[in-house]
């Protein structure tokens, strides 16, 4: 019996090693088994194998990422626009997504206190009231911190008067955006040029479908995906300005003068330059009506630009295959379900 315990005491310790190394590190918990009272050397060892496989099977799916979409407020259609977000990230199965609404506009902000700190990526649908000044430094300790947060389409219109808040979008438009908010920034021969002439930041053309030119194919957002792809129906946001600290371009677009458009090539989705922090700033996305006739967000491309960008915010890399159904130089591609599992 002396060695029979002195063997459990062993195995025991061996496991304890082996599920430190496979699960600890990944935050996975199992139910350990007791193994008292176990007289059997070979039921032990069974046990440790069978205990072995489940701890290594448990170990092997991710943990989901948590994401936060702040909304509530905007001269968009919120109502549509943050429920298409919610479903593109849970439907994809790596995220579990958490929506934080403010007050409609003129409410008491008091009551808007979320847990940014609580969230791995937050995606920013929000234009409208400033917040607390308590909220207001949550958000920046949390991005100061780190954190992944995700600027989507008219996010950056808000808070045109909070310096800070330029500085995490890198270029803004509209809300009284001009010369005093930094230069216009877009490209010339392929790189991008800073122009301090004065006029108003921020308009776009009408509404098309428009092709999507790659200016980066080795950030981890982009790595895999085609150079130039046909966006569906949506706005080309043009003449933003701002302190243009865009760390990574990754794609732009023209906005033809026909359209109504700056008549430039515009940077419309970038990495931005702050601290630790890890921002993708995604002007895609214009709002439909409801979320089934919402073609700039059913459009497969940006619905892989918006789970590909919350990832490497999140975790600084990107996992995703490249997806078969992704759009090509001369063909749209749609998910109008948001991606949602057969
Ligand atoms: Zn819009």
């Amino acid at each position: 019996m002396g060695k029979v315990k002195a063997l459990f005491r062993y195995s025991k310790l061996a496991f304890y090693k082996i599920y430190s190394y496979f699960c600890i590190k990944r935050k996975q918990y199992i139910t350990l088994i007791t193994l008292t009272g176990m007289k059997n050397i070979s039921k032990i060892l069974a046990l440790l194998a069978m205990v072995l496989l489940v701890s290594l099977s448990g170990c092997s799916q991710p943990e989901p990422i948590k994401a936060l979409i702040i909304s509530g407020q905007n001269n968009h259609n919120w109502q549509v626009s943050h429920q298409a977000i919610r479903q593109i990230l849970d439907n994809s199965g790596l995220f579990v997504t958490d929506i934080a609404l403010t007050p409609a506009a003129g409410g008491d902000m008091n009551s808007f206190q979320p847990q940014f700190e609580n969230y791995d990526v937050v995606v920013m649908d929000y234009n409208g009231d400033r917040w607390t000044e308590q909220t207001d430094k949550a958000f920046l300790n949390y991005v100061q911190q780190g954190g992944g947060l995700i600027i989507y389409h008219a996010a950056d219109n808000a808070f045109a008067g909070w310096e800070e808040f330029n500085r995490i979008i890198a270029l803004g438009g509209w809300e009284g955006r001009n010369e005093k908010s930094g230069p216009y920034c877009y490209l010339e021969n392929g790189e991008l040029v800073l122009d301090h002439r004065p006029g108003n930041g921020g308009s776009h053309g009408q509404q098309r479908e428009y092709v999507m030119h790659g200016r980066n194919n080795e950030h981890p957002i982009t790595q895999g995906l085609p150079t130039n792809w046909m966006h569906a129906q949506d706005e080309i946001y043009d003449s933003m300005r701002g302190p243009a600290n865009i760390k990574h371009l990754l794609y732009s677009g023209l906005a033809e003068t026909s359209t109504g458009g700056s008549g430039r090539e515009e940077p419309l989705v970038f990495t931005v330059d702050y601290g630790k922090a890890r921002i993708s700033h995604i002007m895609l996305g214009h709002a439909g009506a409801t979320l089934e006739d919402n073609p700039a967000m059913q459009c497969t491309g940006f619905q892989t630009l918006l789970l590909r960008s919350a990832e490497w915010a999140a975790t600084g890399k990107v996992t995703q295959p490249v997806p078969d159904d992704f759009p090509t130089e001369q063909t749209l591609s749609l998910r109008k379900d948001y991606g949602k599992k057969k």
